[in-house]
């Protein structure tokens, strides 16, 4: 067990906002067209995590829940520095929703044992609720922070800032707890040549990968498949609908001054009839 903190980063695989996803005849998201890529907003959480590790020391297991071609974004945390990844993947798992994911994920962390610190993204690209980590911290009973951008900590407690509207918000701490961190936080870095015999270690040995990625069922985490999937899914989606082309063009207004400006564009509105009239009154 390495000195410093053991950290455990959730990580997913989402469709590539490059390619082109499209949504099925029924309404569902067609995911096997679309690339695969990390979800963005985990980069930020991984780059805390390492950051930490570089601060302090530690261990980062990354933790994905997804179906197995998903393993590919652990090896990617790999390449930037995380330590282990753990792929929960189970045919029970399909069409999950917030709760029954955080259920499923809150029970990877619990068969790692002890973890210092959770890291999540801010929200995905796909589903976008910004609800599992939250969830799990509840699940788990440890504290959060939402929205963290700073973070260190000392003599056991952590002290991290959180984005609020106009400002910051400092909270202070204990540890074991839960962080979903910004995307204003530290971008990630490049895939770190720190771990260049790491990779090759793993490119050249199967044996050695498989120490440090490991698929695992729900069987294996001894989760109960009646809290997951359709099964544990109270949500019900009432419609999903392809958007069209989104219509419209862009005027710019050059005036004299930012003021002039402004009044340009408030003539336009006026003239076009936008409603602006009865909130200038
Ligand atoms: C009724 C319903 C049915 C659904 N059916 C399916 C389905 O069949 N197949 C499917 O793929 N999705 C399905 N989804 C979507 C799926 O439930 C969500 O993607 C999932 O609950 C996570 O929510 P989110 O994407 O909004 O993540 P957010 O809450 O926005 O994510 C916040 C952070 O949590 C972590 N996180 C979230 N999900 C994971 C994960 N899987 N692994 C690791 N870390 C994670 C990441 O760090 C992420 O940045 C369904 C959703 C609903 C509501």
């Amino acid at each position: 067990m390495s000195k410093g903190f053991r950290m455990a980063v959730l990580v997913k695989q989402v469709p590539d906002t490059s390619s082109v996803a499209g949504v099925n005849p029924d309404g569902t998201v067609d995911r096997a067209r679309a690339k695969k890529m990390m979800n963005p907003y985990d980069k930020y959480a991984l780059q805390k995590a390492l950051e930490i590790k570089s601060a302090y020391g530690g261990e980062i297991i990354v933790i994905s829940m997804g179906p197995p071609p998903a393993i590919d974004i652990l090896y990617e945390a790999l390449e930037y520095g995380a330590d282990k990844g753990y792929l929960l993947t189970d045919k029970q798992l399909a069409a999950s929703d917030t709760l029954s994911t955080a259920y499923a994920l809150y029970n990877v962390i619990q068969f790692l044992g002890k973890v210092d610190i959770v890291f999540t993204g801010l929200q995905t690209t796909d589903g976008d609720t910004a609800q599992t980590g939250p969830q799990i911290a509840e699940r788990l009973d440890i504290p959060q922070v939402t929205y963290c951008e700073e973070l260190e900590i000392n003599n056991g407690r952590v002290r991290a800032s959180r984005v609020i509207e106009g400002g910051k918000q400092w909270l202070d701490l204990p540890l074991p707890c839960l962080i979903t961190v910004a995307n204003s936080a530290g971008k990630i870095g490049h895939k770190r040549f720190a771990n260049v015999y790491k990779m090759k270690e793993l490119l050249r040995d199967k044996e050695s990968l498989s120490k440090m990625v490991f698929v695992v069922s729900l069987a294996d985490i001894g989760a109960d498949p009646n809290l997951t999937g359709l099964a544990g899914s109270p949500t019900v989606v009432g419609k999903t609908w392809k958007l069209g082309e989104i219509g419209g063009s862009c005027v710019m207004f050059k005036g004299e001054s930012p003021a002039h400006e402004v009044e340009l564009l408030v003539n336009r509105l006026i003239e076009n009839h936008c409603g602006i009239e009865e909130l200038l009154k």
